[in-house]
């Protein structure tokens, strides 16, 4: 499959890991647009958070857990930070699959 986050997953394309477990994989975005910018990804390939069924909410849970794991690693949990899934045209969503942005060490604005 033509997936840039399967080749990193299956290692055809080298990122740098920050976490890493049987259904997880964090590593840093190379266009980062914070100090502090991870995507964490499950290793099955979903293509948005649209095709999440509802078999998949443990590893949903996971997901979670695992951002959680990654702000702790990264030193943003006490500062804090912010965590995004672009979906379709309008999210700017360019990578189809499942991913969540883990965005912090500096002052975030809102703005959409
Ligand atoms: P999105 O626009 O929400 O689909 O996010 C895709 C993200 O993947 C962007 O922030 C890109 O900078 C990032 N990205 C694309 N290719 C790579 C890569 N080879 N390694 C790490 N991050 C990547
Ligand atoms: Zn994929």
């Amino acid at each position: 499959m033509d997936c840039i986050f399967c080749k990193i997953i299956a290692g055809e394309i080298p990122s740098q890991k920050v976490y890493e477990d049987d259904r997880v994989l964090a590593f840093h975005d190379i266009n980062p647009i914070a100090p502090v910018h991870i995507l964490v990804v499950p290793k099955r390939h979903i293509p948005s958070l649209l095709a999440i069924q509802s078999d998949d909410q443990e590893l949903v849970g996971e997901l979670h857990l695992a951002l959680q794991h990654v702000a702790k690693e990264m030193g943003v949990a006490d500062s804090g930070f912010r965590v995004i899934t672009n979906t379709g045209t309008h999210g700017q969503q360019t990578v189809h699959h499942l991913h969540y942005h883990l965005i912090g060490g500096r002052q975030l604005e809102w703005k959409a």
